[in-house]
């Protein structure tokens, strides 16, 4: 247990430390709303020096320290049992940025970045598809989006990065300065540094969306139009879905892909889909601004937070599966999945990313030239104890065997890893990674809710 202390012993911050019952609670939760941990104080920083001043204190007395973003870990990943966590949404400026990046602080939200952004004409190459996620917590797991197949994960998209080292040391770090720090936090699970700011570089925005929803009876009509369309790149957005018909109890797939264009040009659809062997009576498409295009999960996350689940457990699972186990694994383990499985509003996303276009070393991915993400996001219910450890004991049967297919997790998930479990995922990345953490976190008191290092 770390020492107790209060908050007359924490250093003086130009931000606020609390420790009333309803900010202590609200660190204590997450998305996945099964695992709690109850910290003893929780700061919001006024300035990135406040997060190296708390850093400092709790180095000093082996208090564990956790950012904390917009909460939407699913197992208490950003969570300190009797630490500190740093609400870092209290860090959310954009700052001015040049024609190439934008200077943001950690604790903004993907929306507020684009807020800055798009007046001028400029997006990030890549966006989650839910925009009220942070930076901060989006680098320290890759984030990856319908645009990683061109431009990689959002850590990938990162010029440069100010953070707050274990021993709470702030430092600037890139490709070129201190590239081992740059290498250590990013997709690093919050495991050696704090990101206080990130210079996220910039490309030109088009004004306008057009999607399509492409459906597919055949999983391997699916992928084989998934790999076409990702090898030749002809959409500016790709991913896709398995949905299951309650009625047949069958399963088909959902092709989803746009491409971004500003007026008077407009999309050449006969080129774009001529070739792909979807069910061609149920197309699906629409045509709005890139903003919108980039926000339709609003509408949906409207409805799920009016009728509750929003609120509900969610015992996530992400995977990514290697090209060659893909038509195999998949249909497998969908097979073997009912609606009870995912809950009611549970969701199925499976779509390739490009390997060679990811240079993250700690964002680990199976051998080839494709991998799969495979995300089983259920919800669960929250009066049903038993049927929420059923969906993570179901996870861990699935992530083992797409490890022993060579696959590895995206580090979004309600799945208990042991220490040797993340030793394996991190494959030969995991000596540097384990020498970064002696290094930059000597206490090693940064984000214990990952359980990397425990
Ligand atoms: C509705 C929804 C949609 C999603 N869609 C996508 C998607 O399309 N693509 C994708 O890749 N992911 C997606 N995710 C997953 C999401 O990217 C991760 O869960 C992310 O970590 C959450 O960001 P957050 O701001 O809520 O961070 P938190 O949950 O608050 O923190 C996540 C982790 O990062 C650490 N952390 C937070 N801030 C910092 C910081 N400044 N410095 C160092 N460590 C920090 C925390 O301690 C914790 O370990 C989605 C999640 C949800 C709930």
């Amino acid at each position: 247990m770390p020492d107790p202390f209060t908050l007359a012993d924490l250093p003086a911050l130009t931000g606020r430390a609390h420790a009333d019952d309803a900010s202590l609670a609200a660190a204590a939760q997450d998305w996945g709303r099964v695992v709690q941990a109850r910290p003893a104080a929780v700061v919001r920083p006024g300035r990135p020096e406040d997060v190296a001043a708390v850093v400092r204190f709790a180095a000093e007395r082996g208090v564990p320290v956790a950012a904390r973003g917009a909460g939407h870990s699913p197992f208490g990943q950003g969570q300190a049992e009797g630490g500190i966590v740093l609400d870092m949404r209290s860090l959310s400026r954009v700052h001015a940025g040049t024609g190439e990046a934008l200077l943001v602080d950690a604790g903004a939200t993907w929306r507020e970045v684009l807020a800055a952004s798009l007046p001028r004409g400029l997006t990030p190459p890549v966006l989650t598809d839910y925009l009220d996620l942070t930076v901060g917590g989006t680098l320290a797991v890759g984030g990856l989006g319908g645009a990683s197949h061109h431009h990689g994960a959002q850590t990938d998209t990162v010029a440069g990065l100010q953070v707050v080292t274990g021993t709470g040391e702030l430092r600037h770090c890139s490709a070129d300065e201190d590239p081992d720090l740059f290498d250590a936090v990013r997709a690093g699970l919050g495991q050696c540094g704090v990101v206080t700011r990130a210079a996220i570089r910039l490309r030109p925005a088009r004004q306008r969306a057009r999607r399509w929803r492409l459906y597919y009876d055949s999983a391997a009509a699916f992928v084989a139009d998934q790999r076409t369309a990702v090898r030749d790149g002809r959409f500016g957005y790709l991913e896709g879905q398995a949905q299951l018909d309650d009625e047949t109890g069958s399963w088909r797939y959902l092709l989803e892909a746009a491409v971004f264009y500003s007026l008077p040009d407009e999309p050449d659809e006969a080129a774009l889909l001529g070739d792909l062997a979807f069910d061609a009576e149920s197309v699906e498409r629409d045509d709005t601004t890139y903003l919108a295009f980039l926000d339709r999960m609003a509408e949906g996350e409207t409805i799920l937070r009016a009728e509750g689940s929003w609120y509900h457990p969610h015992p996530w699972l992400n995977v990514l599966v290697p090209d060659d186990a893909v038509t195999e694994l998949v249909p497998e383990t969908l097979a073997a999945t009912d609606g009870a499985d995912l809950g009611d509003t549970g969701l199925v996303m499976l779509y390739p990313v490009r390997t060679g276009r990811l240079g993250t070393p700690l964002l680990r991915t199976p051998f080839g030239e494709l991998a799969w993400l495979f995300a089983l996001l259920r919800t669960g219910d929250p009066y049903d104890v038993e049927g929420c450890a059923r969906m993570v004991a179901r996870n861990r049967e699935i992530f083992e065997r797409v490890r022993d297919r060579g696959g590895t997790v995206y580090p979004v998930n309600m799945l208990p890893m042991s220490a040797k479990d993340w030793e394996t995922h991190f494959g030969a990345a995991w000596p540097e990674l384990a020498a970064a953490k002696r290094r930059f976190d000597p206490r090693g008191i940064l984000t214990p809710g990952q359980r990397v290092f425990p």
